[in-house]
């Protein structure tokens, strides 16, 4: 199947062409076409399948064909992200893709000045990408009219909600016109995104393209079991023996990626880190250094994670596993993208075997452990299966026998035997 037979206009076409996109992914082939007749559209699909041109490129299309001027204060399009990040990067899609076409765009978030978007959108804008906080912002401070938006695209949308947003989303849908598109994207179809799109959509186009909930089959991933406080030393171990290239690494905590980022330092290996109490400048900068090489490890949280667009990364490290499973399933996309293989490497302590059972239960596998050698743990990490069960519960250390706990035993075998 060609794009053209989808179609697409030919300022679009010759663009993909330009891209060397030969044929539309299983996403862009079914919601090109819809998108286009004006359909409602619900895609279950993560980063790695080509969800953003799938909506991106009809949407363009829309906008170009349908040619309305463009009102003060106005966006004819709106798509609402989780991150910074992905907005950044869903507008450089746009960009991209609408290369050529008469279409004023513009992206906003927090954490920056409000006044160059209060600015841009004096004269309206085609179509807006945005963080849901920034956007009521604008909206508030009378930046931004809703009325003339026919268009409503939200992207990642379960992160939206795993971030909290879901009270500003509901502001903001309250605002917006009723007659309008809408378009909801998510990696995961889980019951509260499902109560969403029964709110938001009308009559949708249903899109699965990937069995729900599980990851991408070409990566290899495994689990190394390891005492805590060893996890810093063992990443770097890892990272020797296996010689890899470029590595993403994820912490839990930003005192975690700092730790990480302060060792890797102290051994000269060139690494940097996002999390979200960096300044947004530095964020894009340290995710442009790594995406041109400069960088081999870059370390980041999960909520920074969420749609990192880098092609071709071979190795994801979880040096600690997500609180949310489904973050699992993200944090892996990043690798293995396109067919590509790649290798998503767990390094799992005692403390983590619930989110490991919940890890295993959410993609139907059970990890592979491998020991590594010199790391074993100490604090055993109880054996777990794709049902999500802990298997067996690690036996206590036996505690030094004292006078008082052998009294506590005494009293409560009298009390028994009473
Ligand atoms: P996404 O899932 O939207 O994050 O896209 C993943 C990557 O696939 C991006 O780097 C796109 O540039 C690329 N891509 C999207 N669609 C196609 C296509 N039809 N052919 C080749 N590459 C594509």
């Amino acid at each position: 199947m060609s794009f053209a037979s989808l179609g697409l206009i030919d300022p679009i076409a010759r663009t993909l062409e330009t891209l060397e996109y030969k044929n539309p992914t299983p996403v862009q082939a079914q919601a090109i076409p819809a998108v286009l007749a004006g359909r409602d559209v619900m895609a279950a699909a993560q980063t790695g399948t080509g969800k953003t041109a799938g909506f991106a490129l009809p949407l363009l299309q829309r906008l170009v064909m349908e040619g309305t001027p463009l009102a003060s204060n106005t966006a004819r399009a709106l798509v609402l992200v989780p991150t910074r990040e992905l907005a950044e990067q869903v507008h450089t899609s746009f960009q991209t893709y609408g290369a050529g076409l008469p279409l004023r765009t513009m992206v906003a978030y927090g954490g920056v000045s409000i006044n160059p978007q209060m600015m841009r959108l004096r004269k309206g804008v085609d179509l807006l990408v945005a963080t849901p906080g920034r956007l009521l912002d604008l909206h508030r401070q009378n930046a931004l009219k809703f009325n003339a938006t026919q268009m409503l695209v939200l992207d990642e949308a379960d992160r939206m909600l795993d971030l909290g947003f879901s009270r500003e989303l509901d502001q903001v849908l309250a605002a917006l016109p009723k007659k309008r598109q809408t378009l909801l994207f998510s990696a995961t179809f889980s019951d509260p995104i499902r109560a969403l799109a029964a709110k938001l959509l009308v009559d949708p186009l249903s899109i699965e393209t990937a069995p729900r909930n599980t990851t991408v089959k070409a990566i290899r991933q495994w689990a190394v079991p390891v005492d805590k406080k060893r996890k810093p030393e063992l990443f770097l171990h890892l990272l020797k023996k296996h010689g890899w290239g470029q590595v993403l690494a994820f912490a839990k905590t930003r005192k975690g990626v700092d730790e990480l980022v302060a060792l890797l330092e102290a051994k000269r290996i060139a690494v940097d880190a996002i999390h979200g109490d960096k300044p947004q400048p530095a964020r894009l900068r340290a995710l442009e250094r790594f995406k041109a090489g400069e960088v081999k490890v870059l370390v980041a949280t999960d909520v920074a994670a969420r749609g990192l667009d880098i092609d071709d990364l071979p190795v994801v490290v979880n040096v600690d596993l997500p609180i949310v499973a489904e973050d699992y399933v993200h944090r892996t996309g990043r690798t293995g993208r396109a067919g590509a293989s790649g290798e998503a490497v767990s390094l799992v302590c005692a403390d983590e075997v619930q989110q490991l059972a919940a890890i295993e239960m959410l993609t139907k596998q059970t990890l592979k452990r491998v020991e590594e050698s010199g790391f074993e743990p100490d604090h055993r990490v109880p054996e777990t299966n794709a049902s999500g069960q802990i298997v067996k519960k690690p036996k206590k250390p036996k505690k030094p026998k004292e006078a008082r706990g052998e009294q506590r035993v005494v009293t409560e075998d009298v009390r028994f035997r009473r």
